[in-house]
């Protein structure tokens, strides 16, 4: 088969464990044989990250920035135990906390549907993705405990520290029971615009009915923000733009949206404050069957950079086998899912129809070959229930599944080809 050249470089961030395996494997037989590609590669690694005292990630930032189109493997967000296992410098941070800041972007999360995984929610015949704002709220804030007979109170200052405005939270009893806890939080008008925006270029550019989420009958003045800023936004620039894809945007209340969400098809794009995201990227990753079929994009605002991963960790326990030489059975789906956005992405901005045909059908492929029955031992668990999913004869291993992967693959490739 001759390799389609792909016109310009796709970033290549590495990571750790058995991510990095199936990653290896993944470039190695899908991707180098088929493809004439100038990768543009960083190792982010734990130990590369330590040795450039994390100047590796910054790096890579840069180069995603510039390139526009990226792939990146699972890596490790050290704790405490990872300090001492590789002797690290220091506690570094989440290597996609540091790319999402620096590139300002959103995260989608979106289910890879295959027909014969059963879902936990049988109803949800497409995918639901969900969008989460990644500064601020909880995540930022100040908590504190307060002490009996005291009283919280909300400040706020002029830069030079006149006062502009001061209100009472909340007066503590006296007496031992009396005193409690106490929350500050903030967004930023800038943050919440720059989230609206990658959510509804996502909408547009993936074809799906947006909402947004918050509890703004509570929160009048903070969920309040999100629902003018979207709605602004919409009204002035994304209007006509889905009115002509007949696309629909709506506000919702946190509590109805569960509720439809539940009783949906699917189908749709779902924008959800920082907390909020982060509970129900983990029912819909539940509900749709598994984390090994579950994708995740960073997109940055204007739509134009794309950064793309499986949405699963390092699978560490996977890798401690791979270590001691016995055989594995690690979904690579969204590994190799993970390869085929980017590089349609890549396709969609360099506008070259062959390398676009290539990444759809080397998505594809991984659903025919589950559909036909070939699957890692995650899903024949999920397809077969516990006691015949485990057996061997049920699933394939790592490689073989790749394999597998491989053979489909070519088979697109050659009508592509004709
Ligand atoms: P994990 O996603 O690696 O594993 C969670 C569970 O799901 C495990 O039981 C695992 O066996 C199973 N699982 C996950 N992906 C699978 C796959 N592809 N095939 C089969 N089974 C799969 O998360 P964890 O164990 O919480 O974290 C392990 C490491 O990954 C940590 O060091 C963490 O920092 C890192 N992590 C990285 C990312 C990222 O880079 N995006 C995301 C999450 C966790």
């Amino acid at each position: 088969l001759p390799r389609i050249r792909v016109r310009n470089p796709l970033v290549e961030l590495d990571g750790d464990e058995q991510a990095r395996v199936i990653w290896h494997q993944i470039k190695k037989q899908l991707i180098e044989p088929y493809l004439d590609l100038n990768i543009v590669y960083f190792d982010l690694g734990l130990p590369v990250r330590d040795a450039t005292n994390d100047g590796v990630t910054l790096d890579a930032a840069r180069a995603v920035q510039q390139h526009r189109a990226a792939v990146k493997a699972a890596t490790i967000t050290p704790d405490e135990a990872r300090v001492q296992e590789f002797n690290l410098k220091r506690m570094y941070p989440s290597p996609n906390g540091t790319l999402r800041n620096i590139l300002n972007g959103t995260v989608f999360r979106e289910p890879i549907l295959v027909n014969n995984v059963p879902r936990l929610v049988p109803g949800w015949q497409k995918p639901i993705v969900i969008a989460r704002h990644g500064f601020g709220d909880q995540y930022k804030a100040q908590d504190v405990r307060v002490p009996p007979a005291s009283r919280v109170e909300l400040c706020i200052l002029t830069a030079d520290g006149k006062e502009i405005e001061r209100r009472e939270v909340h007066r503590f009893a006296a007496g031992e029971h009396g005193g409690g806890v106490a929350l500050a939080m903030f967004n930023t008008d800038e943050s919440i615009r720059n989230f609206g925006k990658s959510c509804f270029e996502f909408a547009l550019k993936r074809k799906l009915p947006m909402y947004l989420s918050t509890k703004n009958t509570i929160l009048k003045a903070y969920d309040g923000r999100w629902r003018d800023i979207f709605q602004e936004l919409y009204d002035r620039d994304y209007k006509e733009r889905f009115a002509q894809a007949s696309l629909g945007y709506e506000h919702r209340l946190i509590d109805d949206m569960v509720a439809q969400a539940l009783k949906s098809a699917g189908g749709f794009l779902w924008a959800c404050k920082n907390y909020d995201g982060d509970v129900q990227s983990d029912i819909v990753a539940q509900g749709y069957g598994s984390l090994g079929l579950m994708s995740s994009v960073l997109l940055t605002p204007d739509g134009n950079t794309l950064l793309a991963e499986a949405a699963h960790g390092t699978v560490t326990r996977h890798y401690r086998l791979h270590q001691q030489g016995k055989e594995t059975s690690t979904n690579s789906v969204a590994s190799i899912v993970a390869w085929a956005r980017g590089l349609a992405h890549r396709a969609t901005l360099d506008e070259t129809p062959d390398v676009l045909q290539f990444a759809e059908a080397l998505e594809r492929s991984c659903i025919e070959v589950i559909q036909g029955g070939k699957m890692t031992k995650d899903l024949s668990i999920a397809v077969l229930g516990p006691e015949l999913g485990c057996k061997r004869e049920n699933y394939l291993t790592t490689e073989e599944f790749i394999d597998a992967v491989q053979e489909q693959l070519e088979t697109h490739l050659v009508s592509i080809g004709q």
